[in-house]
């Protein structure tokens, strides 16, 4: 195996047993924002303006920590908005999860961690890691979100690693910035800057259809994004020493889009015993909605996935650690790919292109 394969066939195994030892809630603590992202859901899913009561949401997270204690599992929350610094209880919160041994991190803009650091650096340096956006390079990502949000981004970055602070960058691609993937990659790269999770995921829309990337361009990305990746994992200077002596790339790319499992197994680049391992483990690495991973609303209702949000995947709080997962809708020919386990499609996707996985660019294979 060379070093790209030994990486990735890691990386999702690591994800299978982290997946399953980990109860996790996403939760929306207001929509406030500083920006109208272009692409976020929320334009969609809602208009009014929320904030998450706090009385009620402490409750429900002293009840998923005692039942993640009761079954073995690790707790852990991610605050995320809107802005989550401008939910008006995020000091109070912050330090009721400090103080009770909670893990939480953050996905939130970068306009206060640059722009008003003293006033959140408790906080933010307490977060198990931290999530940021970008949308590509500095003018398709101000275009879409604001006039210097590219630059601020970038500052936050550099604030929060010269703290040492885990970072993850989010990247959605739609047909608009395919083309500044490799830029970025390449540009974070020459800045020296280290992404401890860089991933990917589809543009997701049910108003503007037109710019999700069907299965054919999807498939170009893996083309591209795999040469890259074969080509900067056998680069010396891909890699750096970590405080406590390991060698690890700069930039840990993370797989989640679905369709990336079965790309990676028919290019033989996952191993016969990985592939077999995750295809035959229920649920193993395919959408999140099969886990104990949960999105929290600001009005407290409790979802398998915030994009498919109508009141039949609603979760009731008794339900969480049951089974939640099963309420998904499973894309029809994914229930007889090989796949399933490992892949499953994106039933939100797979909402407005009911019939996406008929192309041929979908690797599903059945069973029979
Ligand atoms: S059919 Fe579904 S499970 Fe199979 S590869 Fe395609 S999207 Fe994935
Ligand atoms: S349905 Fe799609 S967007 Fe929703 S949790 Fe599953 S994979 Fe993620």
């Amino acid at each position: 195996m060379n070093n790209f394969e030994k990486y990735v066939n890691s990386w999702f195994l690591s994800r299978y047993y982290n997946l399953k030892r980990t109860f996790y809630l996403q939760i929306h603590l207001t929509n406030s924002c500083q920006n109208q992202c272009a692409h976020c859901y929320f334009n969609e899913l809602t208009s009014k303006k929320y904030e998450i009561n706090y009385d009620k949401l402490i409750e429900l997270i002293n009840y998923c920590n005692r039942l993640s204690k009761k079954n073995r599992k690790l707790f852990r929350v991610d605050f995320t908005g809107g802005d989550p610094l401008l939910y008006s209880s995020i000091f109070q919160l912050c330090e009721y999860c400090i103080s009770n041994s909670i893990d939480y991190g953050f996905k939130l803009n970068p306009d206060l961690i640059v722009l008003d650091w003293e006033k959140y650096e408790h906080i933010l340096l307490n977060a198990t890691d931290i999530t940021l956006s970008l949308d590509g390079m500095k003018e398709f990502h101000d275009l879409n979100r604001k006039e210097g949000s590219f630059n601020l981004t970038l500052k936050a970055l550099e604030t929060l690693k010269n703290h040492n602070v885990c970072i993850r960058i989010n990247y959605t691609i739609s047909k608009k910035n395919t083309f500044d993937l490799t830029n970025l990659i390449l540009f974070l790269l020459r800045c020296n800057f280290i992404i401890d999770d860089f991933t990917w995921a589809r543009y997701w829309s049910k108003e503007n259809k037109q710019d999700i990337l069907n299965p054919l361009e999807l498939y170009q990305v893996f083309d591209e994004q795999t040469k890259l990746m074969n080509y900067l994992f056998d680069c010396e200077d891909f890699y750096y020493k970590t405080n406590d002596y390991r060698v690890i790339p700069k930039i840990m790319f993370g797989f989640k889009e679905h369709q990336w499992f079965a790309y990676l197994a028919n290019k033989k680049i996952l191993s016969q015993e990985t592939i077999y391992f995750l295809n035959n483990e229920k649920n193993s690495v395919n959408c999140t909605g099969t886990k104990n991973i949960f999105i929290v609303d600001n009005n407290l209702f409790i979802y398998n996935c915030r994009k498919i949000n109508q009141d039949s995947f609603k979760i009731e709080k008794k339900e969480l650690m049951t089974n939640g997962a099963n309420k998904l809708l499973v894309p029809l020919l994914c229930n007889k790919c090989i796949y399933l386990n490992s892949c499953g499609g994106c039933p939100a996707i797979n909402d407005i292109f009911p019939y996406i996985h008929d192309d041929d660019c979908c690797f599903y294979r059945r069973k029979e």
